[in-house]
């Protein structure tokens, strides 16, 4: 009897003149020969195709605040039902979900596109986001519950590391509604290169920039500081001056505190002052909407209206607890208009999650 093949064929590759099959999900670009898996471990060739092991394996579902993401300007407040598969094309040594991310196995709960979106409208979740390891390796089965989840009502969001194809921003923009695109370290070369594996963050350029110019996705920007090696504040103004020049200065940047973890324990946190160096070097570079993230309580969670500067979205950690925005989204005191997409949701106290 014919073994079952895992998961379903892919559709981001190209067949090349030597047999092997090149995969486009990824700037990796890993050119795959019949037997074997690309780096993320999660696509591999069988019989001369290229198959997503983990289409329908669902390795964590939560339902999470947007503010989680960090998401701060698309439907503030909303309830996000969050998954992710096993694998990842980076190797960060920090990673804080290492233990999915860095996994090379097919491993999780069997959930088909229509599953996930309906698991999404059962706990009454405004979303779904493709989080916690890189999305784009599992593309096809995150495009094909994004879809189902549109039928639903129910928006896409990705929690990226950018280091995208064109070919993958093309099937980004068949369902993605909003992206968060988290660099490390200001995508200095050296920390992306020691820390991360990867050869360069251009590649995370070039996907904003396709971003951008092609689609009509919703993009945010996070930037984790690590202290010592991935602080430098001239690699966070030249990020800035890109974030301010090619996605406009409107468009919000996060930096986030670093917490130790998986092989960076001997590192400590960073320090909040380091992360209000960052914060002012995004304004001098004219970016509206800087954020500090990971550092609950401080007035730089919040949204100022960059006319009267009061504050209008106040927030502690992920919820949203000061609202100063009409009905269109203006500012109450002085009618300035804030870039902010759907009103504020109220969240429910019931949360749903699994980790298989
Ligand atoms: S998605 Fe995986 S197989 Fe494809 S190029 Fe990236 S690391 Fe390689």
């Amino acid at each position: 009897m014919q073994s079952e093949i895992p998961g379903k064929e892919a559709e981001l590759c190209v067949a090349l003149p030597n047999g092997r099959i090149k995969c486009t999900a990824c700037a990796r670009y890993c050119e795959i020969p019949e037997g074997k898996v690309g780096l993320c471990g999660v696509r591999g060739v069988i019989g001369g195709k290229l198959r997503l092991f983990v289409y329908g394996r669902v390795i964590a579902g939560h339902v999470d605040p947007i503010e989680k993401k960090p998401v701060t300007h698309y439907h503030p407040g909303s309830e996000i039902f969050s998954i992710s598969t096993t694998g990842c094309n980076w190797l960060c040594q920090y990673c804080q979900n290492y233990d999915i991310s860095q996994r090379r196995k097919v491993e999780g709960v069997e959930m088909t596109p229509t599953q996930v979106a309906q698991t999404a409208e059962y706990y009454g979740s405004q979303g779904i986001a493709y989080t916690y390891n890189e999305p784009s390796i599992f593309m096809e089965f995150a495009r094909d519950c994004g879809l189902e989840a549109h039928k639903r009502g129910i928006f896409n969001i990705f929690v990226s590391n950018g280091y995208d194809t064109p070919d993958s921003v093309t099937m980004m923009g068949q369902f993605l509604d909003c992206i968060t695109v988290d660099f490390k370290g200001s995508g200095k070369q050296e920390f992306v290169r020691r820390y991360i594996g990867i050869p360069s963050a251009d590649p995370i350029f070039q996907t904003l920039q396709e971003i951008k110019s092609k689609t009509k996705i919703h993009v945010e920007i996070t930037d984790l500081i690590v202290p010592r090696v991935g602080d430098d504040l001239e690699a966070a103004r030249k990020l800035c001056r890109f974030v301010h020049d090619e996605l406009g200065p409107d468009t919000p940047i996060h930096f986030l505190r670093f917490h130790p973890d998986y092989k960076m324990l001997d590192f400590e946190s960073t320090p909040v002052a380091t992360l209000e160096k960052h914060y002012e070097v995004a304004k001098q570079e004219g970016l509206t909407y800087s954020y500090i993230g990971n550092v609950p309580g401080h007035p730089l969670e919040d949204t100022y209206c960059p006319e009267c500067k009061k504050v209008v979205v106040g927030r502690y950690g992920f919820y949203v607890d000061e609202w100063n925005l009409d009905d269109k989204n203006r500012c109450k005191n002085c009618g300035c208009q804030i870039p902010i997409t759907g009103k504020l949701h109220a969240r429910k106290k019931s949360r749903f999650q699994f980790l298989s």
